[in-house]
């Protein structure tokens, strides 16, 4: 018999707890082995429901796959508030830069590029945020030649938020970087450094396509998120987290 550390006993606490069978609809039922519980069976009540490790995976993997707070809540059941705080969790856990990736990069040998991507929509789902001129955009520097994720930052469309994105990239020594005509680059980039032209974003953009369009898609569903910005950040870093760098989040 496996004791499940995630689980307490509702009624004296105890944490040597086993599972014992189902219920007729499916929920798990737990045995208390405390000899001094008056208690012995108990099923875990919404909220605790939450604390389970499985469960806590399986929030993080439905706000991946566009299930916005009230349903991944519905469906597990557990509180919608479990759900935010799970997610609220992850956030110290993110990285905005592939390090992982930089580390074994040859600077010389790496041309990245900036573009925006992602842009969050701003339609009907962001009605209820009650600011319709709030959008959120993720930029990201991407290897030319590998199409691989290399940074991403959110933002504005501001010249603060390109530099945000450039000094993340600097540590790592990288100078070569090919991006569009917009405005912010021409004034923040090496000229002889910079090469601007749709000719050498086109690569990108096709590489690309997939992560952008996945997370469009993902920023399109998750309607819940959007009402907060911090959410629909730690939503779509950690997307960018795991599908991009490969990361374990
Ligand atoms: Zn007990």
């Amino acid at each position: 018999m496996t004791l499940l550390h995630a689980v307490r006993c509702p009624h004296c606490q105890s944490e040597q707890i086993v599972k014992r069978g189902k219920t007729a609809r499916g929920t798990q039922r737990y045995l208390c082995q405390n000899i001094l519980c008056a208690k012995a069976s108990f099923l875990l009540d919404y909220c605790n429901r939450g604390r389970l490790p499985e469960v806590k995976h399986t929030i993080i993997d439905m706000s991946l796959n566009a299930s916005g707070v009230r349903d991944t809540a519905r469906s597990l059941p557990i509180c919608p508030n479990t759900v935010l705080r799970e997610l609220k969790k992850k956030e110290a856990a993110l990285e905005l830069v592939n390090t992982s990736l930089l580390r074994t990069l040859n600077p010389d040998e790496v041309a990245w590029a900036m573009e925006r991507a992602g842009e969050a929509e701003m339609d009907e789902m962001w009605s209820f945020v009650g600011n319709k001129s709030n959008p959120r955009w993720l930029w990201h520097a991407i290897n030319h030649c590998t199409g691989k994720v290399l940074a991403y930052v959110f933002g504005r469309r501001t010249d603060e938020v390109f530099l945000q994105l450039k000094a993340l990239l600097e540590p790592f020594g990288l100078t070569r970087d090919y991006t569009d005509h917009w405005g912010a680059y021409t004034r923040h980039l090496d000229p002889e450094v910079h090469r601007p032209g749709k000719r050498n974003t086109q690569k990108i953009e096709r590489k690309h396509l997939t992560l952008r369009t996945r997370i469009k898609r993902l920023v399109r569903k998750t309607i819940c998120f959007s009402k907060s910005t911090q959410m629909h950040d730690i939503v779509i870093g950690l997307f960018v987290n795991r599908y991009a760098f490969g990361g374990v989040v």
